[in-house]
Order: C-alpha cells, then sequence, then structure tokens
C-alpha cells in the first residue's frame, strides 16, 4: 500500500430530519447564553424562526450575510455581535453565510454552530475566502472551524431546484478532486466516492421533485462528506479555474463550478486511469467526465460560460491567469489543452 498522510477535521456532527430541535441543548452544551444569529437577507424569516426555538438565549439576528464574505460586511457584523456583548454564533445558509460567521470567528474566537442549508460544504473547511476591494483572499486556519455543525434535511427542502443542481455538483467537483489530490489518501478517497454516488443518485429526483425527503437527505449526507474533502486535501486545477473564473468575470460561484468539472476531469483524465476506473464504478458509466455534463443537463444546470455573463475576449485572459501561478495538477498544465478547455466551457460543448 502507498503511504499516506491523514489531517481529520475535529466536528461535531448532527445529522437527520428535525435536527434543528437539537440546537438549544447544542447551546447548553457549549455554554452559550447570548448568540447572534447569522443569515442572509432572504433568510431572515429562517433565523427568526430559529431565534424563537432558542427562549431568550438569542441576543440579535444579523441578515446581511453576502457573497464572498466581504470584509465591510464583516466589519458591520462584527459591530453588532460587540454592542450585543454575544458569547457565540449561529449561522442558517448556505456558504455565504457561513463565511461570515467564520469570518467573525477568525476575528473573535466566538464559538460555531453552523446550520447549513445548501450542498456548498464550506462548514467542514478550515478555510475562508474573503473579499477586500474586489480581490479575494483564501487563507486557512484551525480558528474558523466551527465547534457544531447540525445538517437538518428539512432546512434543505426550501433550496429550489435548480440552486440544488448547481450547488450539489459544486459539491461533487470536491469529492472529484480529492479522488487525485495531491494528499490523496484512502479514508479521503473513501468519503469522496461514498459521496459522488450519493449525490449522483439524488441529484436528478430532488430536479424533478425538490421535496422528496430520502433525497434530500441523500443528498446532504454526500455535500457533508465532499465538504470534509474540501478540508481535508489540496484541490488542483478544477477549483483553480473556478477560482479564477469566478473573479475575473463575477461569475456566480456554484454554476462555474457545475459548468467546469466536466471539462476538467476530462482534462486530468489520461494522467488519473485508477481514478477513472473508480469513477465509472460509482458512476456506472465508461466516461465519466461526460456523465457529469449529461448530470448538469438532467438537473437543469446551465453548461455554457457564455451564458452566466463570461465574455468571449474572457477565454485568452482566463488562459493566461490560469497559467500564471504554477499549482500542483495530476496533468502538467499544457497552454493549448487549457485553453481549449476553457473554450469548449464556455461555449457549452461536450467534454473531451
Ligand atoms: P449562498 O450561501 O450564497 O446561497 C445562495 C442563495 O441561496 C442565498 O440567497 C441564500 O440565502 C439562499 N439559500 C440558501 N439555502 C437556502 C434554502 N435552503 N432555501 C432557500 N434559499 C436558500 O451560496 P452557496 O453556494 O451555498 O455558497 C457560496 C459561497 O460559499 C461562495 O462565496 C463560496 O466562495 C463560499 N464557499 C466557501 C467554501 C470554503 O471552504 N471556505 C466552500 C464552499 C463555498
Amino acid at each position: 500500500m502507498e503511504p499516506f498522510v491523514y489531517n481529520g477535521q475535529p466536528a461535531r456532527v448532527i445529522f437527520g430530519s428535525g435536527t434543528i430541535q437539537q440546537l438549544p441543548a447544542e447551546l447548553d452544551r457549549l455554554g452559550l447564553k447570548r448568540v447572534v444569529v447569522l443569515a442572509t437577507p432572504p433568510q431572515e424569516p429562517e433565523a427568526r424562526r430559529l431565534v424563537e426555538k432558542l427562549d431568550g438565549r438569542a441576543a440579535g439576528i444579523y441578515a446581511r450575510a453576502t457573497m464572498h464574505t466581504p470584509v465591510e460586511i464583516t466589519e458591520d457584523a462584527l459591530r453588532v455581535v460587540l454592542d450585543l456583548k454575544a458569547d457565540g454564533l449561529v449561522a442558517v445558509g448556505g456558504g455565504s453565510t457561513t463565511g461570515l460567521a467564520k469570518a467573525i470567528a477568525l476575528r473573535t474566537d466566538l464559538p460555531q454552530i453552523v446550520v447549513p442549508t445548501t450542498y456548498a460544504g464550506s462548514e467542514m473547511t478550515p478555510i475562508l475566502g474573503e473579499t477586500r476591494d474586489g480581490v479575494k483572499v483564501t487563507q486557512s486556519s484551525p480558528k474558523v472551524l466551527p465547534e457544531v455543525v447540525i445538517y437538518d434535511i428539512d432546512l434543505t427542502l426550501s433550496l429550489p431546484a435548480a440552486m440544488s443542481g448547481t450547488s450539489g455538483l459544486n459539491a461533487i467537483a470536491h469529492a472529484v478532486e480529492a479522488l487525485y489530490a495531491r494528499e490523496r489518501n484512502p479514508v479521503i478517497s473513501l468519503m469522496a466516492t461514498e459521496a459522488i454516488g450519493s449525490l449522483a443518485a439524488a441529484l436528478p429526483t430532488i430536479a424533478v421533485e425538490p421535496g422528496n425527503r430520502e433525497a434530500r437527505g441523500k443528498a446532504l449526507y454526500g455535500a457533508w462528506l465532499c465538504g470534509i474533502c474540501l478540508g481535508s486535501v489540496g484541490m488542483a486545477l478544477h477549483h483553480k479555474l473556478c477560482h479564477t473564473l469566478g473573479g475575473s468575470f463575477d461569475l456566480p460561484h456554484a454554476e462555474t463550478h457545475a459548468i467546469v468539472l466536466p471539462h476538467a476531469l476530462a482534462y486530468n483524465a489520461p494522467a488519473i486511469p485508477d481514478v477513472m476506473g473508480g469513477l465509472r464504478n460509482v458512476l456506472g458509466t465508461d466516461d465519466p467526465a461526460m456523465a457529469l455534463y449529461d448530470l448538469a443537463g438532467k438537473v437543469g444546470a446551465r453548461r455554457a460560460l457564455a451564458d452566466i455573463g463570461m465574455p468571449e475576449s474572457g477565454i485568452e485572459l482566463a488562459t493566461d491567469r490560469a497559467l500564471s501561478n504554477p499549482y500542483w495538477n495530476p496533468r502538467p498544465l499544457e497552454r493549448d489543452a487549457i485553453r481549449g478547455l476553457i473554450a469548449r466551457a464556455y461555449a457549452g460543448e461536450p467534454p473531451r
């Protein structure tokens, strides 16, 4: 067997349907009496419902979380948290809300309970990306890891079908890249394979029946495992491309991942025959990259970067930027092939 290093991240995870009822007990376990509940503006009603369950243990709500964790919002939230003399944070929402909780925790060391309602997986990672003056800077610190994560399947039922599909593909991307990460190891590969199978089975059902609890449970379980993958091993070409494309053209996070993933996998395929074998098994197909392209179609995700706001002139720029800071990838970065990959993703063509 190949030697390996496995870094486990500490986490207390509560998973199931109706698990949000356990939030008061979790606050008691941590000795928290004055938490601030964080949310995005559209999820403020969800935050209010949580506060009602907390029997006076909530000091207030801050419902201005937004994409890419802008430092101005974090500083505004920090003022509220300090004014209210909060002793902890409860984040209910997707990666944007979790990002805000992590950014506050980084500055205050306040304990966090995160209640994820998308499949982004940020709650399982020590990674925080913050935007200052339009520039996103990513750092990794154990200080940002939540103390408790409560996965409640019921809270994901309201995630619109289209968003569920792209968010699920975003999660699958973490697991796919974990399979060929430089630090890959058998434990993470087990989780990644299980996660891909779970999400690939659940997402087409959710696309036509968003209220299907069985499928929602499978998807959330898969998303949790994908989050562990993202937090445990380094990512490669796919994540680098999405970061570059998202940052250069202000593209939506999950949709960009959904479009790029089949192309990034097809690019790496010749360098990772063992991983492709495993993916063939779990996806039940001879062509895993094509299967992911088809899955994007089945969940109603858009498949062309042109359709989500990337200008055609951006193909060269994205190629330059993708090649500018060398990083590890199983297949060396070849300019013409990378350009071809980006051009196909731009046009929405199948991967090859
Ligand atoms: P998001 O958190 O921005 O959510 C998208 C929208 O969906 C928001 O308006 C939100 O309120 C709404 N929403 C969320 N759950 C809902 C539900 N169940 N029902 C109805 N509406 C719901 O999107 P996201 O894709 O979860 O997160 C993206 C952000 O997370 C990006 O900024 C990304 O960089 C970050 N992220 C960070 C990491 C990390 O490890 N640091 C990992 C993944 C994503």
